[in-house]
């Protein structure tokens, strides 16, 4: 048993959370994680209206009775989604913890605090940490720049990100951007993290309602499959490198470029049309570095399961072994 703050804070069996992730964090997934011990999060935007992510978070309830939250992501977007609206669902559907990720997330963590919801707030900087942290987040989920999807514009991997965090930050938590399997919990326990948060990872399990097509060239990637696209728009996100992905990096790398000229490119839309086809080319997807570490398509109980077995090992037999007291008792 790994206990941490977090898994205390958050009343869960392993410090591992599967944060939002835009057409992934759904009722199957989340209910999966839920089931396996883990904190899941079905992702707001990803439901077309507030009335669909009610639905969402009850088909969620019906396939587990264990903890599950939802994320809500406040970065730009094409059409700005009514986001009190989404809280209303978030909060009439009985959710206790919410996961806000992106810019300015005072208003809602001050609705949820008020409804009595845990809020943990993942962000990529110790300056927005800190921030969040005196808006009254529970929790910090802090994102080093090996991640999928918005690693913000200042770089930090995690290496350094992580304790730098920890060296300010009071409240549990948890590491993100990178993790994959158990010497990723470890390492993130070393540095002053009390839990992992993955995505790409969970999006590669049986669970993840995404095409075969999509989990197998994240197997077959290697850490290098990913660009950056939107940096010269303050807006930076990871994806997976792919014909589209590098149409955008050669129209920005021309310099000058704005939204509208790769807006067609870049749609979430497109990129769910994409998903829907199977064609892992045609839209952009976000993945992370952590590519490279994911040879497989578990279940998400045989991931889990994994992940901790994994990490106790190494704590217990790897690590101790290094103690030399540890190994003269032990001869
Ligand atoms: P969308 O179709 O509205 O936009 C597609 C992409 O373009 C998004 O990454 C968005 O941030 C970016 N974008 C939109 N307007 C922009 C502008 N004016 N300047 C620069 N970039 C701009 O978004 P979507 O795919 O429907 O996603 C909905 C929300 O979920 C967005 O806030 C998006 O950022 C977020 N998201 C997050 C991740 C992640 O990994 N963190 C991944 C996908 C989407």
């Amino acid at each position: 048993m790994l206990k941490t703050r977090f898994t205390e804070a958050f009343g869960v069996e392993y410090p591992i959370a599967q944060g939002g992730m835009q057409w992934v964090g759904k009722a199957h997934l989340v209910a999966a994680v839920a089931n396996a011990g883990a904190l899941g999060f079905v992702t707001a935007l990803t439901q077309p209206t507030p009335e669909d992510l009610a639905k969402e978070i009850q088909r969620t309830k019906d396939l587990t009775d264990k903890p599950f939250g939802v994320n809500l992501t406040i970065l730009p977007t094409i059409t700005p989604p009514p986001y009190a609206e989404y809280r209303r669902a978030i909060i009439e559907g009985g959710i206790k913890v919410v996961e806000t990720a992106g810019y300015k997330p005072q208003e809602h963590i001050d609705d949820f605090k008020a409804h009595g919801i845990k809020v943990i707030h993942k962000c990529t900087a110790v300056r927005h940490a800190m921030s969040a942290e005196r808006m009254g987040a529970d929790a910090i989920s802090i994102d080093g720049f090996e991640c999928a999807g918005h690693p913000g514009e200042d770089d930090i991997p995690g290496l350094i990100l992580i304790p730098a965090a920890a060296n300010k930050i009071k409240v549990p938590m948890l590491a993100s951007g990178g993790f994959g399997d158990g010497r990723g919990l470890v390492a993130a326990l070393a540095l002053g993290a009390d839990g992992i948060n993955m995505g790409t990872r969970f999006c590669v399990t049986q669970e993840a309602q995404i095409p075969d097509s999509f989990k197998q060239q994240m197997v077959e990637n290697d850490e290098r499959a990913t660009d950056l696209i939107f940096r010269t728009m303050h807006n930076t996100a990871r994806v997976m490198k792919n014909k589209v992905s590098q149409e955008v990096v050669q129209i920005e790398r021309k310099g000058g470029a704005e939204f509208k000229d790769i807006q067609h490119l870049v749609a979430g839309a497109r990129g769910r049309a994409a998903m829907e086809n199977g064609d892992t080319q045609d839209g952009i997807w976000s993945a992370g570095m952590v590519q490279g570490l994911i040879n497989d398509v578990p279940t998400v109980k045989e991931l889990v399961d994994r992940i901790v077995a994994e990490a106790e090992e190494i704590i217990e037999q790897r690590l101790q072994s290094m103690i030399s007291r540890y190994a003269e008792a032990a001869e």
